[in-house]
């Protein structure tokens, strides 16, 4: 069996790693930092048979140098020469196979213009989405536009409902509390967010959601709804669906 772990990194990053029973080689994504992943290789006798890379940022990043010297795995990530020691580059509709499942590749641009997401489908799919799509939310606009990053998250939110989404942040609360003022009337989400609440009391992750969650819950997949466009009208434009998704980015990043 197939489970996917999450080793915390910095302030609010996970760094996921996949394990599967049989197996002492497992598989991370967006290693930021090496010293916990190494920690917890070392401490369960595991190596790395290979990194998965959502895009260039170095939280997502800096850890792939030092993993490499010491584990010497496959680095699979989008075409960018600023990420260290790629030796697979995958892009968009591309397959790759690791721990025994088959990976399709999405281009997702948006928060980056290189930015990928990794889905294995199955039952259920699994998702690794880094900073385009969050529980709750999705990421700042760096470098594409909000045409693009809202393709690209229409994309990931027509995957089965099922789908375990893992994230590369824990912002879930705070993207939450603003889709309280976005979207005022939103029960499930207002139940969502108080388990939530609960459950970083305890300090455990919000993550994974499910797509079929982030359907109901996560205004930046919710464009159509008119209690959301109600709201939106009053921050800005909601003349088509990529204005208002753009009037949304903007106001969640004043918010
Ligand atoms: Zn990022
Ligand atoms: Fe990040």
């Amino acid at each position: 069996m197939l489970t996917v772990i999450p080793i915390p990194a910095f302030q609010d990053n996970y760094i996921w790693l996949l394990r599967q029973d049989a197996s002492d080689k497992v598989v991370i994504v967006d290693p930021g930092d090496a010293q916990p992943v190494i920690e917890y290789l070392e401490r369960e006798g595991l190596s790395l048979a290979a990194i998965l890379v959502t895009h260039h940022h170095h939280d997502h990043t800096g850890g792939i140098d030092a993993l490499v010297k010491r584990y010497s795995p496959r680095v699979i990530g989008p075409d960018n020469s600023a990420i260290p020691a790629i030796d697979e580059v995958v892009g968009d509709e591309d397959e790759c196979r690791v721990q025994g499942r088959s990976f399709e590749v999405f281009a997702v641009p948006g928060h980056t213009l290189d930015h990928i997401a990794f889905y294995a489908p199955g039952t259920p799919g699994l998702l690794f989405c880094g900073d385009t799509l969050f529980s709750g939310g999705c990421g700042r606009l760096f470098e594409g536009t909000a045409e693009q990053m809202h393709r690209s998250l229409a994309r990931l939110a027509a995957l089965p409902d099922d789908t375990l989404v893992f994230a590369g942040h824990e912002y879930t609360l705070a993207n939450l509390r603003f889709a309280q003022a976005a979207e005022p009337d939103n029960p499930a989400r207002d139940a969502h967010l108080g388990e939530c609440e609960r459950a970083r009391q305890l300090e455990r992750p919000t993550l994974p959601s499910t797509i079929g969650r982030e359907r109901q819950i996560n205004p930046f997949l919710r464009i159509d709804q008119p209690g959301l466009l109600n709201a939106l009208a009053e921050q800005g434009s909601v003349d088509d669906d990529s204005a208002a998704f753009a009037t949304l980015r903007g106001w969640k990043d004043r918010f």
